[in-house]
């Protein structure tokens, strides 16, 4: 039998519903949840992820601006930028595009912009509440997406063995960490794991972070499992995920497709930190 399909639409719909409900209970209290994305030069990908977004926050009632500013900004210029942003009690979330021009160094701005607002986990203290188990925290978009669908599916975790592919800081490692949170057994694979798919096929949930094009077939996954593909790869004029998904639907239980999966929910899950925030910072 073929897998269930797992698909993001009907999650972000969900969430669509709870952010806009979250948002009119704040603006009832005369709070305007706010997100501010940042953009230090011209790099068109940046721009177009930002309309995106903008677009998708104002659909749910939450203001959205993106700052432009010069490719030539000095890094002393940018850090005071973001500085007055942090201080800025209109502004509830902030997203600081990357990667920076050459002059502005990532190591340094990921301490400057204030942890509780950054609603995308750049600063590392974020990275270190979700080991914490700290909930005030905000993880990376993508592996909490994909803890959103895992819930919205109500697919069981607690007792479970997962395999995370993939150990990035972006997804792969806090991946981990959200589905430990949820008492799944974890492991974390790399490209040094030998025998991944003798790993694999042991797990009941499989989350591929790998970057590799269809690289997850039929023969890494125990029949019935769960298998959530993270994964966004350019083929020809489109994009593939991780996994070989014609293969793997014929002995999973359920699968996430691409596109159309993961990568549907993640711009919700920023919008769901920014209300999160706005929430928290006027307790
Ligand atoms: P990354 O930083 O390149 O990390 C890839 C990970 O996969 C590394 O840990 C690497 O191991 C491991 N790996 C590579 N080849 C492997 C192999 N042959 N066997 C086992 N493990 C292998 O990538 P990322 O930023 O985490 O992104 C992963 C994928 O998710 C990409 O396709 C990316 O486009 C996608 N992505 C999607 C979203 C979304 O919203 N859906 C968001 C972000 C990223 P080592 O550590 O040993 O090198």
């Amino acid at each position: 039998m073929a897998a269930k399909l797992l698909t993001g639409k009907e999650v972000a719909q969900k969430m669509d519903q709870d952010i806009q409900k979250d948002v009119l209970e704040l603006k009832a209290k005369g709070i305007n949840p706010a997100l501010r994305i940042m953009i230090v030069g011209e790099a068109e990908d940046s721009v177009y992820y930002a309309n995106s977004a903008k677009k998708m926050a104002e659909k749910n009632g939450i203001l959205c601006e993106i700052e432009q500013l010069a490719g030539t900004l000095s890094q002393d210029e940018f850090v005071n930028i973001l500085k007055q942003r942090n201080a800025d009690k209109n502004i509830h979330g902030i997203i600081v595009m990357r990667p920076f021009p050459k002059q502005i160094s990532e190591d340094v701005v990921k301490y400057v912009l204030s942890p509780e607002k950054d609603v995308d986990c750049f600063n590392p203290v974020n990275a270190g509440k979700i080991m914490a188990g700290d909930m005030t925290g905000f993880p990376p978009a993508t592996p909490q997406a994909v803890m959103e669908m895992l819930r919205f599916y109500e697919i069981p975790m607690s007792g479970k063995d997962a395999v995370v592919i993939g150990r990035s800081m972006v997804v792969g490692k806090p991946m981990s960490m959200l589905l430990l949170g949820e008492n799944a057994t974890v492991t974390v694979c790399h490209s040094k794991t030998k025998d991944l798919p003798g790993v694999c096929k042991r797990a009941d949930i499989v989350v591929a972070a790998i970057g590799r094009a269809k690289m997850i077939t039929a023969d890494y996954i125990k029949p019935g499992a769960t298998v959530m593909d993270v994964g966004i790869n350019p083929e020809g004029d489109k994009f593939v995920g991780d996994v070989n998904t014609e293969a793997v639907k014929e002995v999973a239980g359920a699968i996430t497709p691409v596109p159309g999966g993961v990568g549907t929910v993640t711009t919700r899950v920023l919008l769901k930190h920014v209300v999160k925030a706005a929430k928290l910072q006027n307790q």
